[in-house]
């Protein structure tokens, strides 16, 4: 979603006649940041230091997540503070001197259309924020209540994206299956996005596993531009923590949804997010959090160690786990599922793959390219002529650390 908000900006920017700048000589330069950890929270503090000291005459913008919720802190060493639920403000900045602080408690303009940057792949929001307070989570403050748009924006932005070249759109939510607009829920939704021309391929993120239904899992298998991967963080696979953490559903009832999508989408992959060291979260439920990724068998998974969030219920628990055991459990969650996903990719060596070309690979002359289930594979490009937005056919032939090489099949 940030990712999505700094095209927005920078859109905007486009659209005012402005260009990308050394930093150096930037006219003005703009942080959007991330505060789901603290890390990154705390990164930007010492981030905008750095990058003043090197321009110090440009006007500064700090936008995003710990803009929405440390203006005040920001406004310190910003001259423009802007919130996630302002961006449409920023359009109106070109006509007033760039100082103040836009920080909306609610969302600002939700249907209004955003440009895109020419791009294979298009991220849409289709919900702002989210209502459900997890615990340990700062996003229903950093992003607010949610707020569906509507599907008649959601549909234009979308045709804007295919016209200047999208051909898979990522449909963006904190919980997209709590999409519901006028009467339209999210498999309503994604009836109609299958239904737009120049669509190749759709794609989502992220569902709760409390609202992933078996409908959904159906609706993935009978729309054939919906890819078939599903990202469902589990979180933890203690039910004691769970429910410490409030994610409204214990390990039983997750399993039970994962088999929904397996049931339609027997060849799908699915990836998850863990986090380990929760407070008061013992050895026997890490075990059970081990235990869980022994049994679901996910093709990845995005692991963290936890950490204390503003506002967030959990800062104030008791029994804190220490930096040193968070680090050691995080390192035996990532040993584990290694070894998970190696087995899982494996299974891909020598098959077929239609894949997305997003951009040119790291290697001279490779592209990159993605498998419906998400999947990167490196395509050496030297005696083609792959271009982005090209969907093609490989050939998987070797398996890397987090890629596959593949060959185009060519009949
Ligand atoms: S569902 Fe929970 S973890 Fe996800 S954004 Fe909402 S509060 Fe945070």
């Amino acid at each position: 979603m940030n990712e999505r908000d700094s095209e927005k900006i920078e859109s905007i920017l486009q659209e005012n006649g402005y260009e990308k700048a050394d930093i150096k000589e930037a006219d003005i330069v703009i942080v959007n940041s991330c505060a789901v950890r603290e890390k990154s929270e705390k990164k930007i503090f010492s981030e905008i230091g750095r990058i003043r000291n090197l321009n110090k005459k440009a006007k500064f913008i700090s936008m995003g997540c710990v803009a929405q919720i440390f203006p005040q802190k920001l406004s310190k060493i910003s001259d423009v503070v802007l919130g996630t639920a302002s961006i449409y403000e920023f359009k109106n900045f070109f006509n007033k001197d760039f100082k103040g602080i836009f920080v909306s408690k609610e969302m600002t303009e939700s249907d209004y259309i955003f440009g895109h940057l020419k791009s294979p792949t298009a991220y849409i929001d289709i919900i702002y924020g989210c209502d459900n307070f997890c615990t340990y989570c700062v996003v229903p403050y950093t992003r607010l209540r949610e707020v569906s748009r509507s599907y008649n924006s959601i549909i234009q932005e979308i045709k804007n994206a295919v016209e200047i070249g999208a051909k898979e759109v990522i449909l963006l939510g904190q919980n997209v299956n709590s999409y519901n607009f006028d009467g339209v829920n999210f498999i309503g939704l994604l009836e109609m996005v299958n239904k737009i021309a120049g669509v190749k391929r759709i794609r989502f993120v992220t569902s709760h596993p409390k609202d992933f239904s078996e409908d959904l899992a159906k609706t993935i298998l009978d729309l054939d531009k919906v890819c078939e991967h599903l990202h469902l963080p589990l979180q933890s696979g203690s039910d004691r923590i769970l429910k410490l953490m409030r994610r409204k559903y214990n390990f039983k009832e997750f399993a039970q949804k994962i088999e929904y999508f397996r049931k339609y989408n027997p060849k799908g992959s699915i990836t998850s997010d863990i986090i380990v060291g929760f407070p008061r979260e013992t050895k026997e439920d890490f075990k059970q959090t081990l235990m869980a990724l022994e049994e679901i068998q996910f093709d990845e998974i995005y692991s963290f160690k936890y950490s204390n969030r503003p506002f967030a219920k959990a800062a104030l628990m008791p029994d804190q786990i220490s930096e040193e055991e968070k680090k050691e459990r995080l390192s035996i969650v990532q040993d584990l599922q290694s070894k998970i996903s190696e087995q899982i990719n494996k299974r891909y060596l020598g098959s077929i793959q239609e894949v997305l070309i997003e951009s040119k690979a790291k290697a001279f002359n490779q592209v990159q390219a993605r498998t419906r289930t998400n999947k990167i594979v490196n395509i050496d490009n030297s005696k083609l002529n792959l271009n982005e937005g090209n969907l093609v056919f490989a050939k998987i032939t070797k398996l890397n650390k987090h890629s596959f090489n593949g060959e185009i099949c060519t009949n």
